[in-house]
């Protein structure tokens, strides 16, 4: 017998969401939805059955709210959005918008996928006390491999002594509006992790002028915007004499949406914290 059978679900919601059956659809609530990254969700999900859209949303002054798309209302009203248990807001918005939509899940009990990134120290604060009561995947970066990316660098930067200077390059399209990179910063902390140092005390971006000589233990940002590249991060172990570079190269947003899709199953059948593209994964 399950523990559900024995409890009233009304008394225990989050024991009732953590039972949703392998196999059964997973509800997306999607703001954003005539994004970038909103449309490549939308267009994965059409092809995908175990996936559904149950409600999107858009910035009120956006051309097709009102409108019928997927056969879904695009409304205006972030309050479509909490779907309740087994549901899943995913959110690749602005910070400030992803902030009201965390307050929703919360208070419905929605889990919540978040790839927007430049989030705030402030803000990730309000985003942990929601995962107290409802389940969050935080990702700058969606990407399997990105996932494992990162895992690599926080193992080469732990193996490497600090006499090896690490430097992070990233590249996106003209229309980003954050630098560096959520991924970038996350490739940081990874490094930093693996150095057991906070990224924070040893980060040097947007260099430029006088700088001085380069800090030893410093890890470095440089940042390029053009075209629509989708995103490419190189990070660069310089030693003496010799250097390894590792790189990820984003061919296509596909990549993200099908990470998001596979942490929106994930998170739908969590119990309440805050989780990442690692736990996706594992
Ligand atoms: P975008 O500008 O194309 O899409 C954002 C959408 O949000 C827009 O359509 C905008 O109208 C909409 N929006 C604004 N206010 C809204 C509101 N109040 N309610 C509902 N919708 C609203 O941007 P994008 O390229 O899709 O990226 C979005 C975010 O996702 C960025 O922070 C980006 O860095 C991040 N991103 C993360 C990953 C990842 O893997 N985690 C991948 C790609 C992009």
């Amino acid at each position: 017998m399950a523990v559900h059978d024995v409890l009233d679900p009304r008394l225990y919601p989050q024991i009732q969401g953590a039972e949703k059956m392998a196999g059964e659809i997973t509800r997306i609530a999607l703001p954003g939805a005539a994004g970038r990254m909103g449309k490549m969700i939308r267009d994965l999900v059409a092809e995908k059955a175990e996936f559904e859209i149950a409600a999107l949303t858009e910035h009120s002054d956006h051309p097709l709210v009102g409108s019928t798309t997927d056969g879904v209302f695009l409304s205006a009203d972030a309050d479509v959005l909490g779907l309740g248990k087994g549901g899943v807001i995913v959110d690749f918005t602005r910070p400030e918008v992803t902030l009201m939509h965390i307050e929703i899940a919360r208070k419905t009990g929605t889990a919540m996928v978040i790839g927007t990134t430049g989030l705030t120290n402030e803000q990730e604060k309000a985003l942990s006390r929601a995962a107290a009561d409802t389940p969050i995947v935080y990702c700058a970066n969606t990407s399997v491999g990105v996932t494992l990316l990162a895992q690599i660098v926080r193992q080469v930067a732990g193996q490497l002594g600090q006499d090896w200077d690490i430097e992070i390059v990233e590249t996106h399209h003209n229309q980003k509006i954050d630098a560096p990179s959520g991924t970038a910063l996350a490739l940081g902390r990874a490094a930093a992790d693996g150095r057991n140092v906070n990224l924070g005390e040893v980060r040097d971006s947007g260099r430029d002028g006088v700088t001085g000589q380069r800090r030893q233990g410093d890890i470095g940002f440089a940042v390029m915007r053009g075209g629509d590249v989708a995103g490419e991060h190189t990070v660069t172990f310089f030693g003496q004499q010799e250097r390894i570079e590792l790189t990820h190269r984003a061919g296509s947003r596909a990549i993200f949406a099908r990470g998001a899709l596979r942490a929106a199953a994930f998170a739908s059948v969590q119990t309440p914290g805050l989780y990442s593209m690692d736990d996706v994964l594992a």
